[in-house]
């Protein structure tokens, strides 16, 4: 550990330093509070900035704020690891108090709520305009005259061609 390191791991708010009219908390977190393994489908990518106002009323802790991070994600097709810059600028948030509860990690409930606003099943052609996933199977619509259509409708339905594939 390093301790010119200007930042914590874990930032513990006791529930009685939470004032009726809220709590405000701003600052930056080390990328490590995720503790994820490198093959994990998400990677921070630098420091974690949050910018918090935490309120307390009758057993639930409620957060309200922005957070904001670099990440590289993997896509969920081609395996690949894309940029991506998350910024939820309407971050809110609440945690329930267990009844003999005098405290809690902010740095955890940040954490949490980063792995769960990340895109679950990223696909890089969805994070990056323009971008086609070498991996993906795009289907290509081509626009046929009715009367054909009706016709071949048989022939031409996903599971018509799977059967011909399964001969
Ligand atoms: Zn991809």
């Amino acid at each position: 550990m390093n301790p010119a390191l200007p930042y914590n791991e874990t930032m513990e708010i006791f529930i009685s330093e939470i004032p009726e009219e809220g709590l405000h908390r701003n600052g930056v977190l080390a990328a490590t509070i995720f503790g994820l393994s490198p093959e994990d489908s998400i990677q921070p990518a630098g420091d974690i900035t949050y910018n918090a106002t935490i309120y307390h009323f009758d057993g639930v802790v409620t957060f309200e704020g922005s957070l904001t991070g670099k990440f590289q994600l993997q896509c969920n097709t081609c395996l690949e690891y894309l940029d991506y810059e998350a910024n939820f600028s309407k971050w809110s948030s609440d945690l329930e108090l267990d009844e003999d509860q005098q405290s809690f990690d902010l740095a955890e409930i940040i954490r949490e709520d980063f792995l769960l606003d990340l895109p679950s099943y990223p696909r890089c052609d969805e994070l990056v305009p323009g971008k086609l996933c070498p991996k993906a199977h795009y289907v290509v619509k081509i626009q046929k005259p009715l009367e054909e259509e009706a016709k071949s409708e048989e022939s031409d339905n996903a599971w018509g061609t799977l059967d011909q594939l399964k001969d």
